[in-house]
């Protein structure tokens, strides 16, 4: 693929730009456009709820790549340009400006959206969604005076940031999560609890088995939270984390397969000729786990724009990372690598009550997912574990003083 071919990547996010960048780097020479919806250039979502919600990193510190780099590059990013149609058999992508851009290969990098909260006064002033940088200046403008009586909707990873950044500006904090405790769907019932402990630890007030019946409101702006038919809180901010959707709505009118994301191979291949699929829309074939997985984090964005860069030059690619997320809430930090199914067996190294451990998910004997919390340069022998799917010793697996690189054989 060279010279008079155009490869155009629709999604100016972390896969977007880092599938430009590989394109580039192997060698591709033909057109290269990155179109992105958002007004500014391409940027890392992870630290909007953490650093820079705080304050502690400024708006650069974020950016994938530097202004420059684009045209030193040739990488013509269209910014404030969302592509509103898509024709796979005529190979054109039609932009909202009226533009049309042909391609040779195309990849679909749209990510996903914040999911809405379908109750009453969802849409009073006062009430916030995390998803881009523009969200993130309006709410850490609002938390900064450390004056607000803050609600979050969702224990998830990200109402649990925000709630940590929240209290970092000095507001009151209360969390509603109708689950027995945060993160309950993700890590279960006992390491929910090091979250909600953690977060009543620091001031929060953390309502579990809550749920949301309405956003009240007086002149337009939200004044309290109704939860469970009968108890109002007070809320003058009020911050939704119910999780995201891919944004597959530009492959799903162009007739692409999309269950669960835009459906794509191993290859990172959709169902239509020569589009691509990478990043939090793509629900692409894991030959580990030998189904469709979808992957809604930051390494799955790094790591897979790359190999769908590798995939359109042509490159024989089977992306089959083991997936992996991590987070920073107070002084608690943690990476999660694998994919724990439902009913594997939970162990401990080192004592979840006492802030520094290393939980694994194991079948049969096999590690599928290890979590280490501050406990670090743990991550890469966890993934070689869980990648060898080879059967453990449960006593060395959770005696601290046994390195995890010891049981790789
Ligand atoms: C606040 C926050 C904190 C997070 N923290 C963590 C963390 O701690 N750890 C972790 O592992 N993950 C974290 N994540 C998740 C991680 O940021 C995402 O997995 C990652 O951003 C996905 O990258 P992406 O490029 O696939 O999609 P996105 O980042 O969603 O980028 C997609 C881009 O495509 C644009 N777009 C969509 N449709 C169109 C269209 N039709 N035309 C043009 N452009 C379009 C969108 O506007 C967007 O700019 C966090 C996410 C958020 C929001």
């Amino acid at each position: 693929m060279g010279t008079h071919d155009t490869f155009v990547i629709v999604g100016a996010g972390l896969a977007g730009a880092k599938a430009a960048e590989t394109l580039r780097d192997e060698g591709f020479d033909g057109r290269l456009v990155l179109v992105g919806e958002e007004p500014e250039r391409p940027y890392e979502r992870p630290p909007l709820s953490k650093a820079y919600l705080t304050g502690a990193a400024d708006r650069e510190s974020v950016d994938v790549h530097p202004a420059g780099w684009y045209g030193e590059r040739g990488v013509e990013l269209l910014t404030g340009a969302r592509a509103s149609g898509l024709d796979p058999a005529g190979h054109r992508v039609e932009l909202d400006t009226g533009e049309r851009l042909g391609y040779s290969k195309l990849l679909l990098a749209t990510g996903s959206s914040a999911r809405r909260l379908g109750v009453p006064g969802a849409d009073l002033a006062g009430v916030h969604y995390l998803r881009t940088a523009a969200d993130a200046d309006r709410l850490r403008t609002a938390l900064s005076s450390g004056q607000h009586r803050v609600v979050i909707v969702g224990g998830g990873w990200i109402g649990l940031e925000v709630a940590a950044a929240a209290r970092h500006h000095g507001n009151e904090v209360a969390v509603v999560e109708p689950r027995p405790t945060p993160l309950h769907q993700v890590l279960g019932a006992e390491l929910g609890e090091v979250f909600a402990r953690l977060h009543r630890a620091h001031g929060v007030d953390v309502r579990v088995r809550t749920t949301v019946d309405e956003l009240c409101g007086d002149g337009g702006r939200v004044t309290s939270v109704l939860v469970d038919g009968d108890t109002e809180l007070p809320a003058d901010l009020v911050v939704i984390g119910i999780g995201a959707a891919p944004n597959t709505g530009l492959a799903e009118a162009a007739g692409l397969d999309v269950a669960n994301g835009v459906v794509a191979d191993a290859a990172l291949r959709t169902s239509a000729p020569d589009v691509y699929a990478a990043g939090d829309v793509a629900s692409s074939f894991h030959p580990r786990y030998h189904r469709h997985i979808r992957v809604e984090h930051w390494a799955n964005a790094l790591h897979g724009g790359p190999a769908a860069a590798r995939s359109m030059l042509g490159s024989k690619v089977s992306y089959d990372r083991v997936p992996y997320f991590f987070t920073d809430q107070y002084e608690l930090g943690m990476e999660y690598s694998g994919l724990a199914g439902p009913g594997a067996d939970v162990v401990h190294r080192g004592d979840p009550g006492n802030g520094a451990f290393v939980t694994f998910w194991l079948r049969d004997g096999r590690v599928e997912a290890g979590m280490n919390v501050n406990v670090w340069d743990v991550a890469e022998p966890i993934q070689a574990l869980i990648r060898s799917g080879r059967q453990v010793d449960t006593g060395r697996l959770t005696d601290p003083g046994v390195p995890i690189e010891a049981l790789l054989g």
